[in-house]
């Protein structure tokens, strides 16, 4: 017997997201059904709140509900300092380290030719502008330990040191081919502390 149009629905929907199969969406779905009908909305509510309320910082283009977010705005923060990430959740994990004080920069994404993305495709654009206006002195190429990540941090360092920064990048010791948010904070202090000049 197929699934009622509703039921069918919710599990088409919960299938799309990454990680969730079909048995799993199945499973999620008669879950959400049984619940009480407060906490289903609560959860409907709060996908809609996020995609309402959040969006990219004006200046380093991390996730933020006010822009500019708040590291960019904090004065605690060290101004001449600056890690480039690829991701949102990378900031989250360098934060986790309560290693690092200075400021960020998100690039959504790595260079990659064979998926067509190029340096128009990434936020390098606003990185040079940004590194132009301010008075950073150090540059951290935090990209992700794999091929693109790579790639994607040679590339802003030919850019960059001709303008007269130090570009480093964080140490190896992180699982190769990894994303940096899968690192503990331990690894990952460590990698950001043996940092090397690019
Ligand atoms: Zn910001």
């Amino acid at each position: 017997m197929p699934l009622i149009a509703p039921l069918a629905k919710l599990v088409g929907e919960l299938r799309r997201l990454p990680g969730i199969g079909p048995k799993t969406a199945t499973r999620l779905a008669y879950h959400i059904i049984s619940i009480e009908k407060e906490r289903a909305l609560s959860l409907a509510r709060a996908i809609v709140s996020a995609k309402e309320n959040i969006t990219y910082c004006s200046i380093c283009y991390n996730l933020t509900d006010q822009t500019p977010c708040q590291i960019c705005r904090s004065e605690e923060r060290d101004s001449h300092l600056l890690c480039v990430v690829e991701d949102p959740k990378d900031v989250e994990a360098m934060e986790r380290t309560h290693e690092y004080h200075g400021k960020y920069h998100v690039l959504h994404g790595a260079l990659s030719p064979m998926e067509g993305i190029g340096p128009d495709n990434l936020k390098m654009k606003e990185l040079l502008i940004r590194l132009g206006t301010g008075d950073f002195q150090e540059v951290i190429m935090a990209t992700n330990p794999d091929v693109e990540g790579e790639a994607t941090a040679l590339y802003l360092s030919r850019l960059l040191k001709p303008l007269g920064l130090k570009v480093t990048r964080i140490a190896h010791g992180l699982p190769v081919g990894g994303d940096l948010d899968y690192a503990d904070e331990m690894t990952l202090s460590k990698a950001l502390e043996n940092r090397r000049e690019m």
